[in-house]
């Protein structure tokens, strides 16, 4: 490994590391569960997620990706060179915000996308919490995106890496000093939007659906900044609390679903 990919792994692995210390020492809200077990399950869930996107997704986004370059297709290859890469990320972005509103609107993702929803309390953790079977039910969408986009190769191990960061820092349970997460708020998704987008409330969730930067949410009328963190009650409002639970989590999207107040 070259000495500029250990530093940039080590920043990263630091960045992290502070993520999970400030989301301890400055809770946003307070938690309602032991963090331990819901910390392993949650990892666990996303060990199965990662382990099917790196040997599926991946190989696959980034062949098209490769082709999108080559043959200067998709609508980041229409601009000018210093444009593309930037212009593919947040065309990347874009749709995961469509993404994202489909899976809380089609009741077929929502199966899916409620195990992700379904955590009582929200932390880092639960960042990496989803289904791995959603990692096949989203491909064709994600497939599509890359094309459409027109990302290429490189633009795309970016937007995977900001992509990363991004989710696991507006999942945290942190506590930002002063006004600062408002004033992030005005540009990306911070962890007071997506608290309000993780309420039980159906009206509250069906808001802040942006994994990136917050404009498409004010593009669409779906940003709120309206709901105090101490009045949030985290998770899904369905009778089937058990779902929680690893194995009924790995079950859940295959039976009959709970009367949901599905949002939109
Ligand atoms: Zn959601």
């Amino acid at each position: 490994m070259k000495a500029g990919k250990i530093a940039l792994v080590a920043a990263a692995g630091a960045v992290v590391g502070g993520i999970l210390l400030a989301e301890r020492t400055r809770p946003l809200r307070a938690q309602t569960r032991p963090a331990i077990p819901r910390n392993i399950r949650n990892a666990a869930l996303g060990a199965g997620c990662a382990v099917i996107v790196a040997a599926v997704e991946e190989p696959l986004t980034q062949a098209i990706a490769q082709k999108n370059e080559a043959r200067r297709r998709g609508i980041a290859q229409k601009l000018p060179g210093p444009l593309r890469e930037i212009a593919g990320i947040i065309a990347m972005d874009y749709g995961f915000y469509w993404w994202h509103v489909a899976t809380h609107r089609v009741p077929f993702l929502w199966r899916f996308h409620r195990v992700h929803h379904i955590d009582p309390d929200m932390d880092a953790s639960t960042a990496v919490r989803f289904h791995p079977a959603d990692m096949f039910v989203s491909l064709p969408w994600r497939l599509a995106q890359v094309r459409l986009s027109g990302v290429g190769p490189r633009g795309l191990r970016w937007w995977r890496n900001i992509f990363n960061f991004s989710i696991l820092f507006h999942h945290s349970n942190m506590k930002l000093p002063g006004r600062l997460d408002d004033l992030l708020a005005a540009v990306i998704t911070t962890p007071k939007m997506h608290g309000i987008h993780h309420s039980v409330v159906a009206e509250q969730a069906d808001s802040n659906f942006t994994s990136g930067l917050s404009i498409w949410d004010r593009l669409h009328g779906t940003f709120r900044d309206d709901v105090a963190q101490g009045s949030i009650t985290i998770g899904v409002d369905d009778a089937r609390q058990q779902d929680v639970e690893l194995p009924h989590a790995l079950t859940a999207p295959f039976k009959d679903q709970p009367a949901t107040k599905m949002t939109g």
